[in-house]
């Protein structure tokens, strides 16, 4: 049987694959005409955000059993089409949890300690010691909305750091809540007494522009905002005006309503905003993890 890896994947991927006796086809992001040619002995496709696995790629498969996806999102897959014939689309939606949640922390203390900022101005031969007083983490609270994997792990963190934790979930689990320390209260109270409040829920109807005009004048005048979620979490023209005039100390952003962010986007303009170009998966262990669980998962559909 063939699988078709058609983006990199981590060595010990492709080991599962082979040891389970399976022909792997490597070839990187071929674009849609090459990959309707890779696509018709193949069993199973392993891709990553690229390339984009089409109705057409997937009517062009008549062996195909699995689409997998070594990470989290399936924007590039049309699931629908797959189910239509019966082919499973699998991921690894655990993978990068870690990763993203380190991030967010790498973020926190970038705005809190300004050291992103410090580190322009120092390259500027400025050196700015007295406008880069921070605040310390200990003893302060982190509001977490969304408290699904990431937000757990997230939780886990700050408590480590003597942080208290507030959660906000529309289905809240009690137990993982006790086990990091932390208390479930609703959305107002949470924005409401955060120093630093942290995004963690899918894009939905119900969470787009969650954090909206109204939510920012909720937030501490001190408060940080992070956004590792989805950009359109997030109402940007109004946390833009949230951070010109002072509604809230700062943010760090990994996710844009518009990615890559346009280069002279005003949040460009801003010194009290970190911004990172959507690496919360980008870290080695996350690439590996996501990569040996598809491979496991694709091995399981094809060999039973
Ligand atoms: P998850 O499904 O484990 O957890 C999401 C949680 O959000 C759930 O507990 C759910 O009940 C909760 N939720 C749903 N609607 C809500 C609402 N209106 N208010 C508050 N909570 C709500 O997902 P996860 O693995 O923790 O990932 C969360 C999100 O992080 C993903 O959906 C994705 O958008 C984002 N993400 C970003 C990166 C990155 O590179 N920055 C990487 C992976 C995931």
């Amino acid at each position: 049987m063939k699988v078709l890896v058609a983006a990199p994947l981590h060595e010990r991927a492709l080991q599962v694959l082979k040891e389970a006796g399976l022909e792997v086809v490597y070839e990187e992001y071929p674009d849609e005409e090459r990959l309707l040619e890779l696509v018709k002995d193949v069993e199973a496709i392993i891709v990553r955000s690229k390339p984009k696995v089409t109705r057409k790629v997937i009517e062009n498969a008549p062996k195909l059993k699995v689409i997998a996806r070594a990470g989290v999102g399936l924007d590039n897959i049309d699931v629908e089409a797959a189910k239509e014939r019966g082919i499973e689309v699998v991921n690894a939606p655990g993978a990068s949890s870690r990763s993203v949640a380190e991030l967010a922390f790498g973020l926190i203390f970038a705005v809190a300690r300004k050291i992103a900022y410090a580190d322009r101005k120092m390259r500027e031969g400025v050196w700015a010691k007295k406008e880069c007083m921070g605040i310390e983490l200990e003893g302060k609270t982190i509001g977490v909305v969304g408290f699904g994997r990431i937000g757990y792990q997230v939780a886990k963190i700050a408590r480590a750091f003597g942080m208290n934790v507030l959660l906000y979930d529309p289905y809240p689990n009690e137990e993982r809540a006790k086990e990091v320390g932390g208390k479930f209260v609703d959305l107002e109270t949470l924005l409401k007494e955060s120093d630093i409040v942290t995004l963690h829920v899918p894009l939905l109807d119900s969470t787009y522009h969650l954090i909206n005009e109204e939510r920012l004048k909720l937030m501490k005048k001190n408060a940080i905002l992070i956004n590792a979620a989805r950009g359109a979490v997030v109402d940007t023209n109004a946390l833009v005006k949230a951070l010109q005039e002072g509604w809230i100390a700062g943010a760090g952003l990994d996710v844009y309503e518009e990615e890559p962010l346009p280069k002279d986007h005003p949040l460009t303009k801003l010194d009290n905003v970190v911004l990172t170009p959507h690496i919360g998966a980008s870290t080695y262990e996350a690439q590996e993890r996501a990569g040996v669980e598809v491979a496991e998962k694709v091995v399981k559909i094809l060999k039973g």
